[in-house]
């Protein structure tokens, strides 16, 4: 039976989709240069275990960014390189080697503490140094490589497996300067290491956005997030990688969310609609009541200005968005119906709301409209439309 006639609100992973666009930007990179994709934010709210599960035979490792999700991707059956990009908890460390996980370092003396244990474990533990090139996030000051690389070269619990960065400037912007200055601090760090004797050191800077329009970032191994997601970092980065390359890539959005019709009302016109008063009806209105809100990752910046798609047809988002409800206008829309099926996120008929213009109207960006989706929402992937596997 078709899971989704239980459901009043559901998520749907279209894994060709996410197999094609790991594969359209496979094809961008020189065979030799990993693809890490990158599953922090439960996938970036597509659902973790799913997509790594589908990922796996197309990606050479996994990012994450804490211990807890690290955890989940070796749960999924995941046995390859698994990098945690974010900090660890020194209670947590001990994880680390019994997940085998290969780990950021920043600092000395999370570099000693990985030594003792590794040399307790009697494991090398793989370690990637992120070097600060300008972001000011996370990353090691240039002044204390030397240090560092000291401490490296006379360790034999841990390793030097990678050396990073992040860009600061480079999925809202045309212009690649900044990020182009930041290329050239590290290209100088990567030398350096490089001349210190870490010859094997898998260099890796590369985000989506980089993949796409800085082909030269991409070194050993390209750290790609929310394009596998077949979503574009924005619209200035699908501009600059339209410019640059004559061939077009396709990227398919992997994700849509949808809900069923749980109320239909008549509202006359001149009332008042949800909290706030902040709409009042124009015109005798059919009104319908949707069982998600803002808990479930609806944003609440969408009230007034979203709409939502019925039978494919635009329904305008009225008043406020609540926790748990969202009321819409379907007086346009022909005759609705109690369960019929809504799209809140997604394609149908040839009309879609994607993330980025649920993130237009938010005011946000198209990585957190999906990045809060509610784990809990059920999850189903689906083939050509039809469900194939209800998802954990
Ligand atoms: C999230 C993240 C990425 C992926 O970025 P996208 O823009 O989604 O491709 C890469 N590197 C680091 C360090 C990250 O935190």
């Amino acid at each position: 039976m078709d899971p989704r006639l239980n459901w009043l609100s559901w998520i749907e992973l279209d894994l060709a989709a996410l197999r094609h666009n790991l594969a359209a930007f496979r094809s961008l990179l020189t065979p030799s240069t990993q693809l890490l994709f990158v599953v922090k934010a439960n996938a970036y709210g597509h659902g973790l275990e799913p997509i790594v599960r589908a990922a796996a035979s197309s990606v050479d490792a996994f990012g994450v960014h804490a211990i807890g999700e690290a955890e989940q991707v070796r749960q999924a059956g995941w046995q390859g390189r698994l990098l945690v990009m974010g900090g660890i908890a020194r209670r947590e460390l001990e994880a680390v080697v019994r997940l085998s996980l290969d780990v950021t370092v920043f600092d000395s003396g999370t570099v000693r503490l990985l030594d003792e244990l590794g040399q307790a474990r009697g494991a090398s533990i793989p370690c990637h140094l992120k070097v600060e090139t300008g972001t000011h996030r996370q990353g090691a000051d240039p002044e204390d490589l030397p240090e560092l690389l000291a401490l490296l070269k006379g360790a034999r619990g841990v390793r030097l497996e990678g050396l990073s960065t992040h860009f600061a400037n480079i999925e809202d912007t045309t212009d690649h300067g900044y990020a182009q200055t930041q290329l050239a601090r590290f290209r100088v760090i990567a030398d350096e290491v490089r001349a210190r004797g870490f010859n094997q050191v898998v260099r890796h800077t590369a985000c989506t956005a980089a993949a796409l329009t800085l082909p030269e970032t991409t070194f050993e191994m390209v750290r790609l997030g929310i394009g596998g997601y077949g979503l574009w970092p924005s619209r200035e980065t699908l501009a600059s990688t339209r410019a640059r390359s004559g061939e077009r890539l396709e990227l398919r959005p992997v994700l849509s969310w949808k809900a069923r019709i749980t109320e239909l009302k008549w509202v006359e016109a001149g009332e008042y609609v949800g909290y706030g008063l902040s709409y009042r009806t124009g015109h005798r209105t059919r009104l319908a009541v949707l069982p998600i809100g803002y808990s479930d990752g609806y944003d609440r910046g969408l009230s007034g200005l979203a709409h939502v798609l019925v039978h494919g047809r635009r329904a305008p988002v009225l008043g406020r968005v609540c926790m748990n409800i969202l009321l819409c206008d379907v007086t346009d829309v022909g005759e609705a119906k109690i369960e019929d099926e809504v799209v809140l996120l997604g394609t149908v008929d040839g009309e879609s709301v994607g993330a980025d213009k649920l993130a237009a109207w938010a005011q946000t960006i198209p990585y957190e409209i999906v990045a809060r989706l509610s784990p809990t929402l059920p999850r189903v992937a689906v083939e050509d439309g039809a469900p194939i596997q209800q998802l954990r």
